[in-house]
């Protein structure tokens, strides 16, 4: 496999977030580095549902998820597992929902914190983290600019072909102020300006780069049921493939088989969207 792919995924970051605070990845936009469109989350939009639905491109009804509370080995073929049947090389830098989803469960905190696993039918190299004790007024959240620089020693080390990135920041950012307000903006801001430098790094190692986040937040910094504000997001690409027309939403399912037909991967049979680059 030669292509090499990124999935940034900035936990519960709404449409008018990105849009509105994210000025970097904007200014991309408007200097065609980049293009962006809005993409909607699967229901419920809450995260482990759809971080489940991002990687095996399938609705929660059929994977099984329903929360974050109900979290195990799924059963489905994912983005990790069709990358290794090509011949690539799979990281992930993640909450600890991502390793149980699509390596093992339960989450073992010593065991699985960091591996690095050639062998794996999945996650070749993992550095996850599980946030436990988080709450409203202690996030237990890494520095984001640790976690950007975590992928990019993995992609330097190992010859990364898929890496996938997630970070809870803003999604427990929202919860805990909500979205019209000081904080909020300062937060967005932060991450863009963090972002930005591994977004330059990371195309000159050669990668595509998919930046989106998992699902939005309402008005009272809530997620999981439908309302535009609860599911629609912005997705970010960087890359040389042709997408759809700017008005345009992607459905979540459709990231999965897309990230394998950038990569050259086989597209697994459960995997019925379309991929919306070619
Ligand atoms: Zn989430």
């Amino acid at each position: 496999m030669d292509n090499k792919l990124l999935l940034i995924i900035l936990d519960g970051v709404p449409w008018r977030n990105f849009r509105r605070l994210f000025g970097n990845l904007e200014g991309w936009v408007d200097s065609g580095e980049a293009r962006v469109w809005k993409h909607r989350a699967v229901l419920p939009s809450i995260s482990a549902s759809c971080y489940a639905s991002i990687h095996t491109g399938v609705v929660p009804a059929e994977h099984g998820c329903t929360g974050n509370g109900n979290v195990f080995r799924l059963g489905h073929k994912d983005v990790f597992s069709q990358v290794r049947d090509g011949g690539g090389v799979t990281g992930a830098v993640a909450h600890s929902f991502w390793s149980s989803f699509f390596n093992r469960h339960p989450y073992d905190p010593v065991r699985d914190v960091e591996y690095d696993e050639p062998e794996s039918a999945t996650i070749n190299h993992g550095r996850f983290h599980s946030m436990t004790g988080y709450g409203l007024v202690n996030q237990m959240t890494p520095s984001d600019v640790d976690l950007f620089g975590t992928l990019t020693n993995l992609c330097l080390r190992f010859g990364l072909n898929y890496g996938m990135l997630h970070t809870c920041t803003l999604d427990c950012m929202g919860h805990r102020f909500f979205h019209d307000c000081q904080e909020m903006d300062h937060a967005c801001f932060v991450m863009d300006e963090m972002l930005a430098p591994f977004i330059i790094k990371w195309r000159e190692m050669g990668y595509e780069i998919i930046v989106t986040a998992d699902h939005g937040q309402d008005e009272r910094g809530h997620h999981g049921g439908r309302s535009p504000l609860q599911q629609e997001t912005a997705l970010y690409y960087f890359g040389d493939a042709t997408g759809p027309a700017e008005d345009v939403v992607i459905d979540q399912l459709q990231l999965a088989p897309t990230i394998l037909s950038r990569l050259g991967a086989p597209i697994a049979d459960t995997m019925k969207a379309k991929s919306f680059l070619s």
